[in-house]
């Protein structure tokens, strides 16, 4: 037995928390502290450290499973490879290479999303793939492209943040998604600077802060304007930074002067002193970062929102300087490796875009083919799950639980269901697992070797600590079994490394440039940040800090876009006269396949709830724990009230993490930012009464 503990991290969100895994003598392991790792110094949050808890899971799959008259039942691995590359072949046969679609997820390891992405191209020759990360951090992505020309959800390490002088966190409850993150903050009010909190919640995170804002949901474009427009007022524009290292701006100064912080007061909630104090929270510093996440960004115009907040920061002159600057606090646990490298719709490895003959070139020769084979951009993700069943006939689904964490899930159910042929690899039987027509158990975290990107942009190895029970085969060996069947032979390996070997060959010259990263280099250091190009002298040094010279974009200079307020998709009206928001809780993670059978999770998060304020309460003649319905357009979500003077009270919270009758994503709005394509979970309008 091994008696050596692992350094690894953890298999949940982007912080990526460094953790140990020592082998116990009843065979399994336990988590230790891995107080070396630099972002968590040895803290976990309660998933991290009941993370082993689904190894061993007694609802874990460990046998292939195929649908035989109308039941899922036991098959043979030969038997369940077969069945998924004929009935492919079959579709592509009958309908064209688009009737397959493939969907990712931003959890796979980043030699999965390549191998998927080549997967889909090379051996389905199909262009319909996308990723449920699209439903996660796409609009900053995309703000982040057009304002500095790349997309690293921090240009800096999180160990810069004590150091600033102020930061504007805006829709981030990060003391429930990520909590050993909030030492940071903590860290930088002990030394005097401010923290600012945007949400329209009062979360544990706004608790923290030195002053907390509360806009009603999708007004913070709305927000970050008047903030700019009292700047320009108050004389407080760096206009020398704006000289030398910006375009554009006047076209976006014009469009912030149209919002007079009196006008934002009404549109927001947010009163005009309190954004007076923002602004001179945020400029007296002389260093100040805006933050964003799930808030700003999941709106149908998330990418004009964080554009609003780029704006903000570029024409004080904080960003690409010295702790200062904005950044995104990317939410899957590879969220950031699994954007790069080929699983999204419209790209290549190395965050190259598809539409690109010289990036179709390259990445063509590194896989063997010719350019021409390969297929253009096909649809985003939540269009992609909206076409199963009609141009889509058959789907490859992998590390991702759409049923429940899809918009208007629902509809997107019944899309499901309507598909000639599905096929899930997953490590228990999650909701759309349940749909499959075959299921393959694939290995998990702690049961094969792999690299993921953190928020920061810091690749990190995740080291195998475990023997994958009988009968688990990991994605790798799934993608290499189906390629043979379908005629591929060569270029799927079934290694981990030498799948990374070929995606440095792959990235090189890209913008998230991996080639002078090598697994050996992650074994012995703390991460390497992206870009890191190979260099002839010695290890690349990786690059921690972006934007200190020059921006990404063919002039070095950041791009302001001039952007206006626009209102929800769906806004209030006699029928549906109350907006839902909805978002995460501590115990529970994403879609909850893997948290919901952790019983110490489940006993403290066991359900879903309606967080309403009490003056919505007594409209409603609701009190704590009455089972409230909440319908929309879309469809109805049971659950308990849960009372709380922390919310608007032209506002209810759901958090999104169940199936069933309070699946919050039931009730959410499917429209999507003619950008990003991000659809709109943070706002959709509803009723909300008791049910009976
Ligand atoms: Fe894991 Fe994220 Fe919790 Fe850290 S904060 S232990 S990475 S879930």
């Amino acid at each position: 037995m091994q008696t050596a503990s692992t350094p690894t991290h953890c298999p949940y969100c982007a912080l990526q928390c460094g953790m140990a895994l020592s082998p116990l003598p009843t065979g399994g392991v336990e988590v230790v502290e891995r107080p070396d790792f630099p972002v968590n110094r040895g803290a976990l949050c309660g998933k991290g450290r009941t993370a082993p808890a689904v190894l061993s899971s007694t609802v874990r799959l460990t046998s292939p499973l195929v649908r035989s008259g109308g039941s899922l039942v036991p098959a043979t691995w030969e038997e369940a490879l077969d069945r998924i590359a004929g009935e492919l072949g079959r579709v592509r046969d009958r309908h064209g290479a688009d009737a397959l679609g493939v969907f990712g997820g931003g959890g796979l390891t980043n030699e999965k999303a390549y191998t998927l992405g080549k997967f889909a191209r090379v051996v389905l020759g199909t262009s319909q793939i996308d990723y449920n990360g699209r439903f996660c951090m796409s609009s900053a992505a995309a703000a982040g492209v057009r304002a500095f020309g790349l997309d690293r959800g921090l240009p800096f390490p999180l160990e810069d943040v004590p150091r600033t002088g102020c930061v504007i966190l805006v829709g981030s409850n990060l003391a429930e998604t990520m909590p050993p993150s909030l030492r940071f903050f903590s860290e930088l009010r002990d030394n005097g600077g401010t923290l600012i909190v945007i949400d329209p919640r009062r979360t544990k995170t706004a608790e923290q802060a030195d002053l907390h804002l509360a806009p009603r949901p999708g007004t913070d474009l709305a927000l970050a304007l008047g903030l700019l427009h009292l700047i320009v007022a108050e004389g407080r524009v760096d206009e020398e930074y704006v000289r030398e290292r910006t375009v554009g701006w006047e076209e976006a100064r014009a469009a912030a002067m149209a919002h007079w912080p009196e006008y934002v007061e009404r549109i927001t909630g947010v009163s005009v002193p309190q954004l007076r104090e923002t602004v001179r929270l945020f400029c007296e510093p002389e260093a100040a970062m805006v933050l964003t996440a799930r808030g700003p960004e999941q709106q149908s115009k998330g990418t004009d929102t964080v554009g609003a907040w780029i704006n903000l920061c570029l024409a004080t002159g904080r960003a690409g300087r010295p702790l200062s600057g904005y950044g995104c606090l990317t939410g899957q646990g590879n969220g950031q490796g699994g954007r790069e490298h080929g699983q999204k719709a419209d790209q290549l490895p190395g965050y190259r875009k598809l539409d690109d003959p010289a990036a179709r070139a390259h990445v063509a020769e590194v896989w063997g083919v010719d350019p021409d084979s390969l297929p253009g951009p096909g649809r985003s993700a939540y269009e992609l799950l909206d076409a199963l069943g009609t141009d889509i006939r058959a789907l490859l689904l992998m590390g991702s639980n759409p049923v429940v964490s899809a918009p208007n899930a629902a509809h997107i159910e019944k899309r499901i269901g309507s598909l000639d042929f599905l096929a899930v690899c997953d490590v228990v039987l999650s909701e759309t697992a349940a749909l499959a027509d075959v299921v393959l158990p694939v290995t998990q975290w702690a049961e094969e070797t792999g690299t993921t990107t953190s928020l920061e942009g810091r690749v990190l190895l995740r080291r195998q600590a475990i023997t994958a029970p009988d009968g688990v085969r990991s994605d790798l060996e799934v993608l290499h079994e189906l390629a043979a069947r379908l005629g591929v032979e060569k270029g799927f390996p079934v290694e981990p490394e030498e799948a990374f070997e070929e995606l440095r060959r792959a990235s090189a010259g890209g913008v998230a440039d991996y080639s002078g990263i090598t697994y050996r280099r992650l074994a012995e250091e703390n991460g390497v940040f992206w870009p890191c190009p190979a260099q002839d002298d010695g290890p690349a040094p990786g690059t921690p800090r972006l934007f200190l010279d020059r921006f990404a974009t063919p002039d070095g200079r950041a791009r302001f876009v001039p952007v206006s307020h626009r209102p929800n998709a769906e806004e209030p009206d006699d029928d549906y006269p109350v907006l839902l928001t909805t978002g995460r809780v501590v115990a529970q993670y994403q879609s909850g396949a893997q948290t919901r059978r952790v019983a110490e999770l489940n006993a403290a998060a066991p359900g879903p709830f309606v967080e309403l304020h009490p003056r919505l309460a007594a409209r409603l003649g609701a009190v704590e724990g009455d089972r409230m319905a909440v319908v929309s357009r879309r469809g109805r979500a049971v659950a308990p009230a849960r009372i709380t003077t922390g919310i608007r009270p032209d506002t209810v919270f759901m958090p999104f993490h169940w199936p069933g009758e309070g699946r919050a994503n039931t009730l959410t709005n499917p429209a999507l930012d003619p950008t990003s394509r991000m659809p709109e979970f943070k706002s959709c309008a509803v009723r909300v009464e008791r049910a009976e």
